[in-house]
């Protein structure tokens, strides 16, 4: 025998892929920083000044391992909530919330429901517990709610995961219908509410919460309208049980002391989140504008950034970002026909909306350029 290791049957079958390059591998392989950072749908606004110094102060503390039960955290969410901290679980930001939750949950061969096109990091950590994902389509840019419930009773799918908000496309559904969505979720399965952006979104798109309710589980962050994606901090509610059992698996110390205390202050400072909340509405209407005047069409946004229309297929949409980043702006898109001939792009300050328009017309004549006549 020699000494490769010896992997999993699991994990030996699965690529080495990563669900996002990060624009720190991209400023690497390209040799220089990108002027504009707009593909990840940071808060370029940046967090409240309490939260930082906030931060600051914990700093002095860092020697200190954090409260592995991050309970003063939980006791502000919960009291923000009106939910008790019961019901609440803490950990690295929504993307390890998800990754916890499936190792709970989904086995080899258990099924998964998601949408085509949606969040993949969801995808990532289902195919790292060995699930099966089945896809449906959106319809018209909007995830398909009664579609990813009737797949899910289809297949006995143990989870169904769902963005409202949607991420990359930024549509949204009214509180109204995903609470019907909730009422219709199939015995034995659950729903995964993601609303990572639902503090810019517009009144009346995040249903009553209901911690006690078995069919469901919502997931917050702090790294959108709170400006703190850096952090990592994101949460959970759900019924208790489920809640508790994250303590089954979870990393107890994967918060960090300076990370509670921004987030204790970032979710105090309320008037702050009001200014984030208007400046990101105005890059929205901004970058709706520039779009328009380049020939794109801007879908309408419930979240921090604007998805665009290429009016092309997925190859052209491809070139135009990849002019951008060229162009020293980073951009994102999706990933799957027929939303991938869209470009995703997220607001920030004055500066980096004013470089997006500055290069966004020599990138769409380059692209058009390249396309086959
Ligand atoms: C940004 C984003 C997340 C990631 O949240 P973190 O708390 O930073 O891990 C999760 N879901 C969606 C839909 C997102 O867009």
């Amino acid at each position: 025998m020699t000494n490769d290791p010896r992997l999993t049957t699991l994990a030996a079958s699965l690529p080495a892929s990563v669900p996002f390059v990060g624009p720190e591998t991209q400023e690497r392989q390209r040799g220089a920083p990108f002027t504009a950072r707009l593909g990840a749908n940071e808060n370029g606004f940046g967090p409240s000044p309490n939260a930082i110094a906030a931060m600051s102060a914990a700093a002095q503390d860092a020697w200190m391992y954090p409260d592995p039960e991050n309970h003063d955290l939980r006791e502000a969410i919960g009291a923000h909530h009106a939910v008790p901290p019961a019901n609440v679980m803490i950990d690295a930001g929504i993307d390890t919330l998800l990754g916890v939750l499936v190792r709970l949950l989904i086995g080899p061969g258990d099924a998964v429901v998601t949408s085509a096109g949606a969040y993949p990091t969801f995808n990532y950590h289902v195919a790292g517990f060995g699930g099966t994902l089945h896809t449906v389509r959106y319809t018209a840019d909007l995830e398909d709610p009664e579609r990813l419930i009737a797949k899910a009773e289809d297949v006995g799918a143990k989870l169904i995961y769902f963005a409202n908000p949607d991420n990359p496309m930024g549509t949204h559904h009214k509180a109204e219908t995903v609470a019907a969505m909730i009422s219709a979720v199939p015995p034995g399965c659950l729903l995964i509410l993601d609303e990572a952006y639902v503090e810019l979104a517009p009144e009346g798109t995040a249903p009553a919460l209901n911690p006690d309710d078995p069919r469901v589980i919502r997931m917050r962050t702090f790294s959108k309208a709170y400006g703190l994606a850096g952090a990592r901090v994101g949460y959970a509610i759900g019924q208790a049980d489920l809640i508790m059992a994250f303590n089954k698996v979870r990393n107890h110390f994967g918060m960090t002391r300076v990370s509670q205390a921004g987030a204790i202050a970032a979710l105090a400072d309320q008037d702050y989140l009001h200014q984030i909340q208007s400046q990101t509405e105005a890059a929205r209407r901004k970058l709706a504008s520039i779009a328009k005047e380049n020939g794109l069409i801007p879908l309408p946004s419930a979240t921090n950034f604007v998805t665009m229309d290429c009016r092309k297929d997925g190859a052209f949409a491809k070139a135009v970002m990849n002019e951008m980043i060229a162009r020293g702006i980073f951009l994102r898109m999706p990933g799957v026909a027929p939303l991938n001939r869209c470009i995703r792009v997220s607001c920030g300050p004055d500066i980096d909306m004013t470089a997006f328009a500055a290069a966004l017309p020599a990138a769409l004549a380059k692209a058009k350029e390249a396309q086959p006549a």
